[in-house]
């Protein structure tokens, strides 16, 4: 997960080891409150497959079977290629193109293919070259919430997705997505609130907690998705099954929905 771009919304880098937070809408009149975290980067990536390792022992991700340090996009790449073996040298650029872009904002990937979604499989997450300098992996802690985003993403890949009465798979989400019933841009916002959620749950609950700078972060993202999904839904600008789709997220991650009403509150 990298961060950079978010940091833009409220806040000022002043240097690699220390960020300025800026309340994102100070009131007319009011002084700028700043709140200086001078965090030292204890994280290296001398060796970052080693650095991978360790924090995928500790994160302990049931749905990952690894995480690759992949900088040249050479074993995503293959993967797909071994994927699509008698498909088309047109349908396999699109793909690959597609994991190589990735969702925005993210360090890690899980590559995956709509065809193999619901086959009960591990997957495997490929980290990318930005990882190693990304200022929202500031300790172990945070790469180990990084790797439990995707674990997310791995589960619902793994099992299918989860549209509250029903569960599911590739066959059948394709049949949605080609009928237009379901849209690929809404159903990834969706998989994000779900999986920027889950770290914000799971930094509440885990004693390895991430740092005070990544989960700012990882805040404001879960709160800027949701209130576009949200504001969505109020105008009726979700198809049923897409709303479908996102109340059984919101559902999931109540106890957080609740945290971000404070957090809009004080903002
Ligand atoms: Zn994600």
């Amino acid at each position: 997960m990298k961060l950079i771009k978010k940091i833009a919304i409220g806040a000022v880098i002043a240097n690699t080891a220390a960020i300025c937070i800026i309340p994102a809408k100070p009131k007319e009149n009011q002084k700028k409150e700043q709140v200086t975290l001078e965090l030292e980067r204890t994280i290296n990536f001398n060796n970052p497959q080693k650095t991978l390792n360790e924090a995928f022992n500790l994160c302990k991700p049931e749905n990952l079977s690894e995480v690759i340090y992949d900088p040249d996009f050479k074993r995503s790449d293959d993967y797909i290629k071994n994927r699509f073996v008698r498909h088309s040298r047109r349908l396999l650029g699109e793909y690959i193109q597609q994991a190589r872009t990735g969702s925005p904002g993210h360090d890690i990937c899980v590559a995956d293919i709509l065809e193999d979604v619901g086959n009960g499989k591990k997957r495997e997450a490929f980290a990318r070259k930005s990882l190693i300098d990304s200022r929202g992996v500031l300790c172990q802690e945070d790469l180990e919430s990084c790797i439990y985003h995707e674990n997310i993403h791995a589960g619902e890949a793994r099992y299918g997705y989860d549209f509250g009465d029903s569960i599911l798979k590739g066959r059948e989400l394709k049949r949605l997505f080609d009928r237009g019933e379901i849209r690929p841009q809404t159903i990834i916002d969706i998989g994000e609130f779900d999986a920027y959620a889950a770290q914000l749950a799971r930094a509440d609950n885990t004693e390895r907690k991430p740092s005070i700078v990544h989960k700012t972060f990882t805040k404001i993202t879960v709160f800027e998705i949701y209130n576009k999904l949200n504001a969505n839904l109020q105008v009726g600008a979700l198809s049923p099954m897409e709303r479908r789709y996102f109340e059984a997220k919101k559902r999931k991650h109540e106890k957080v929905i609740e945290t971000l009403k404070t957090f809009n509150s004080k903002n």
